[in-house]
């Protein structure tokens, strides 16, 4: 697996592997918003860690602390903003704000199995705000979480750097081991499915594919008992980023008493989009 030279192993083993796409797709812009000289140096030194207790645990303490805390299970289904206000339908129920923050994704392009809509689907879209948000796409990124027999896997986790290509659209790219000194755990592995200049590999040849490349690494699935096609690192191509996409939505925040956040308006990663909302609020709030 030398096939990649080591100077865009450096580049693409945290960028395409994490499923943020490929070289020749995505704008250079991304991949040095999110691979800023400490990040990068952390994954070359390999100076990575996990949380604990997972990262929802910490959104969870964060929310136990919030003067207001989010409303959890809560689709809002509908969102209209007349005379200076803004109604949102949430669970049935009318609700009358000044200001709307939206979070959630602001477009998807095509139907999903999960039912995921984009917020021009539900608000009182404007034809500036369709336009724009028409642009972004997003990766199809597939996870399967798997048990194996604990002689079949390897000591570490493992990046395939040969299939981190768009020639190798579908194949198994990160096969990832958690807990280094726990044997008997649950083995996850990553793929891509959609280039941008090629058809999008339906998921359930994708899943096979990976089946497959575990079986001649020796690592054979026993049992799938987790499965996801995630709706992952929405995003703008080049050209639209050239041409000004962000200025352009950047100059709408308040336009509609709507503002723009979520990991689009950013990057998509945590520390990106958290640090994003913070400027957004103490720029407006
Ligand atoms: C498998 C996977 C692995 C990842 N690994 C990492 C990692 O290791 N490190 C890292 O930094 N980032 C990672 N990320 C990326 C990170 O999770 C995202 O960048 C981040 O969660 C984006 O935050 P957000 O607030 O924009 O969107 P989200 O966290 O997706 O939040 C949007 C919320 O809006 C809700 N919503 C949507 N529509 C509606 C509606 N109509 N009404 C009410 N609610 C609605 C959704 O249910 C969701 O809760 C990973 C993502 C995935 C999927």
């Amino acid at each position: 697996m030398n096939g990649v030279p080591l100077v865009q192993k450096i580049w693409i083993g945290p960028f395409t592997s994490f499923g943020y796409g490929y070289f020749d797709e995505i704008p250079a812009a991304y991949v040095l918003k999110y691979l800023d000289f400490q990040t990068c140096m952390n994954f070359v030194k390999v100076n990575l860690w996990t949380w604990k207790n997972g990262t929802q645990y910490i959104w969870e303490q964060l929310n136990d602390h919030l003067k207001n805390p989010a409303r959890l299970n809560s689709t809002i289904e509908k969102v209209e903003r007349r005379d200076g206000k803004v109604y949102v339908t949430v669970n049935g129920e009318v609700e009358e704000y000044d200001k709307i923050i939206v979070t959630a994704p602001l477009y998807v392009p095509n139907k999903r199995a999960d039912g995921q809509v984009g917020m021009v689907d539900y608000f009182d879209a404007r034809e500036d705000e369709k336009e724009l948000f028409s642009k972004i796409d997003y990766e199809r990124y597939d996870v399967q979480a798997f048990l194996t027999d604990p002689d079949k896997h390897p000591e570490i986790s493992y990046y395939v750097f040969d299939n981190m290509v768009p020639g190798k659209l579908g194949h198994l790219m990160v096969y990832y081991r958690r807990w280094k000194d726990k044997i008997d755990q649950v083995i996850t592995t990553y793929a891509l499915r959609k280039h941008k200049d090629s058809e999008e590999i339906p998921y359930e040849e994708c899943r096979q594919m990976v089946q497959d490349d575990l079986k001649i690494m020796g690592n054979p699935a026993k049992e799938i008992i987790n499965e996801w096609s995630v709706y992952y690192f929405p995003h703008v191509f080049t050209d639209d980023y050239a041409a000004g996409w962000y200025d352009k939505v950047e100059a709408m925040q308040g336009k509609y008493d709507t503002f723009y956040a979520g990991e689009v308006m950013s990057f998509g990663d945590m520390d990106e989009t958290a640090e994003y909302s913070r400027e957004l609020v103490e720029r407006f709030f």
